[in-house]
């Protein structure tokens, strides 16, 4: 028999099961009349029957512990032997008056058994005989012997439980932290937490409120409920009535209550808690940020409650991931309006971008036809083709036609780099050495005049770059018009072109008084001039270097530049060369 019992606790995990397989062994082995074995539950309020076995057909085969299950002290007989813990009792039940006013039709022995672990009462064994049963000391010895084994056997059933549901916590709290990684919104999240919480709390409702801590009001916004314990429409109230409960959440501590009908603490509330039905409660807070946000709550309904320790930290476990979702998702909606501010900044950037663009253009190209007939007259007046000039005449009318000429070139300028930035003109063969040299013949009175000295150095036969003919002169004006514009008197202008692999390497060098290193990323930007205060030194619109780089880049070609400061700058100009050697039309 001890060896059957022993196998049965070293072989089964379930509670019921192995207290059922134990009732029927010792029946089957003794072959008393009845063998039902008790556990104690509830942190010692009730006793439950989880295995029975019987001859006679009498309560159920496989009893359930909420079927069969008696607060302590109904059964008169089991009570000294609960009640005392190690007693163990012997007798013949018809000759016990207690036993008698309560089992009236007793004719039996009976005897029970405690099952003791560590010297604390957790269970009972109680067996009844006929009458003529006698329990001599052998079988009694054998029934504490079985005893102990199933003590030891309910042991690793609870370690195994025990176990089990640490998982199970593991996996919700994992599920609450990974749902929201998952992008569950807070709904969501707190729906799917109270469900996980529901099975393992095992209460008859589980829900979340909010609080407004400052109004002093809830309402109750997500809620699981086990059938039969629904709640009425009442959804929200205010804490006048819980003056306990909001102030033990404000401390961020949980509140539970074991026995809502005696509790001193829920005087107030103690109807409304009654009116629902509730014998248990616990509620414990979610903050966001140091404030209190809301509560999860779990109400025992059926049978009052011993809130463990454990359901406790679970509780607060589940509420720490809320409110780290919560933290993250105030976040979020941070990050994703500062997005959307930024959106709505751009668009309108984007819409004055496209708005300077349109006026720019439509300047230049208002200017641009009579710039062009005041361009022609003025050459006209100063090669002496309206009439001999008079020597005081001679200088005004160099200067405007200067002055015409660079207005000519800004209005070009501007339009270019509006047009390379829509559609550059298909590139071309060009002979980059007469190019520059058309460019540097047009720039030498320039050069003169600011006494200055140009060298050109280009490799004989050097092949032709592919680029469109009049981008390119506009990116050689433009360099060299810096070139001269910023180095002062007596400096030199280099101008280089050679041969590097399948590129041309075009370099335009002076001794000038060369760009701060932390400005040579960004005078490549339209408009942007190292001295670009209204108190500047130089001329210009701080756009012939963009326009220098748009151009070179849309037909696959690179600038770059090296400069220090009072000593000269070189920029550097890669384009590829050309692999159609016809030459484009020029000169334009
Ligand atoms: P702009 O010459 O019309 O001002 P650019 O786009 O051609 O505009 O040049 C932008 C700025 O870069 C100039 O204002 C000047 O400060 C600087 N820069 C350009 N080329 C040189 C150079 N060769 N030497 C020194 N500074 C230069």
């Amino acid at each position: 028999m001890l060896a059957d019992v022993s196998h049965i606790v070293a072989t089964t995990l379930n509670t019921n099961a192995l207290l059922q397989d134990v009732a029927e062994s010792i029946r089957h082995h003794f072959g008393y009349r009845t063998v039902g074995l008790f556990t104690l539950d509830n942190a010692g309020q009730t006793l439950a029957l989880r295995g029975y076995s019987s001859t006679s057909s009498g309560p159920p085969k496989l009893p359930t512990p909420e079927v069969c299950r008696q607060p302590i002290g109904q059964d008169a007989f089991i009570n000294p032997a609960v009640h005392c813990g190690t007693q163990r009792r012997l007798c013949d039940a018809t000759s016990e008056d207690s036993y008698l006013s309560a089992n009236q039709s007793a004719a039996h022995t009976e005897v029970c058994v405690p099952i003791l672990d560590i010297g604390r009462l957790i269970g009972v064994i109680e067996v009844e005989g006929d009458p003529q049963v006698d329990f001599d000391p052998g079988a009694l010895s054998l029934l504490e012997t079985i005893a102990d084994i199933v003590s030891i056997g309910l042991r690793s059933v609870r370690l195994h439980e025990k176990s089990q549901r640490r998982s199970q916590e593991l996996a919700l709290l994992s599920r609450v932290s990974g749902g929201f990684e998952a992008g569950l919104n807070l709904d969501t999240l707190i729906d799917s937490t109270l469900d996980g919480l529901h099975e393992l709390v095992n209460a008859d409702r589980t829900y979340f409120i909010t609080v407004d801590p400052d109004n002093r009001t809830w309402q109750r916004t997500h809620i699981h409920v086990a059938p039969g314990y629904e709640l009425g429409s009442e959804e929200a109230g205010t804490f006048d009535d819980m003056p306990v409960e909001l102030e033990r959440l404000m401390t961020g501590k949980p509140f539970a209550v074991f026995d809502t009908t005696f509790d001193l603490r829920i005087d107030k509330t103690r109807e409304m808690y009654q009116s629902h039905g509730t014998q248990s409660v616990l509620l414990v807070p979610v903050q966001f940020g140091k404030r209190l946000h809301g509560a999860i709550g779990c109400d025992y309904c059926r049978e009052k409650h011993a809130w463990s320790p454990e359901e406790i930290r679970l509780l607060e476990g589940t509420a720490h991931q809320l409110e780290l979702a919560l933290d993250n998702l105030h976040l979020f909606e941070e990050v994703r309006l500062r997005a959307d501010e930024l959106a709505t900044t751009l668009a309108r950037l984007e819409e004055l971008d496209r708005l300077k663009d349109e006026f720019i253009q439509n300047v230049s190209h208002e200017l641009r036809s009579p710039l062009a007939i005041i361009q022609g007259y003025v050459e006209m007046l100063e090669s002496g083709g309206l009439g001999e000039l008079r020597p005081e005449q001679q200088k005004p009318v160099s200067i405007i036609a200067r002055r015409v000429r660079m207005l000519g070139d800004l209005v070009k300028d501007v339009t270019l780099i509006l047009e390379a930035e829509v559609s550059p003109p298909e590139p071309e063969s060009v002979a980059l050495g007469e190019l520059i040299h058309t460019a540097v013949e047009d720039f030498q009175l320039a050069v003169q005049q600011a006494e200055l000295t140009l060298r050109v150095e280009i490799t004989p036969e050097l092949p032709p770059v592919s680029i469109s003919y009049t981008y390119m002169r506009r990116v050689l004006d433009n360099l060299l018009g810096n070139a001269i514009k910023f180095t002062p008197t007596g400096g030199t202008i280099t101008v280089q072109a050679k041969e590097k692999g399948n590129q041309i390497v075009l370099k335009v060098s002076d001794t000038g008084r060369g760009i701060p290193s932390d400005q040579l990323e960004r005078i490549f930007e339209r408009f942007y001039q190292v001295d670009g205060s209204i108190w500047r030194r130089y001329g210009g619109m701080g756009l012939g270097l963009a326009l220098v780089k748009e151009i070179v880049e849309a037909y696959g070609g690179q600038v770059t530049v090296e400069s220090r400061l009072g000593l000269g700058s070189t920029f550097s100009i890669l384009l590829p060369i050309a692999t159609d050697t016809s030459l484009g039309d020029e000169p334009h």
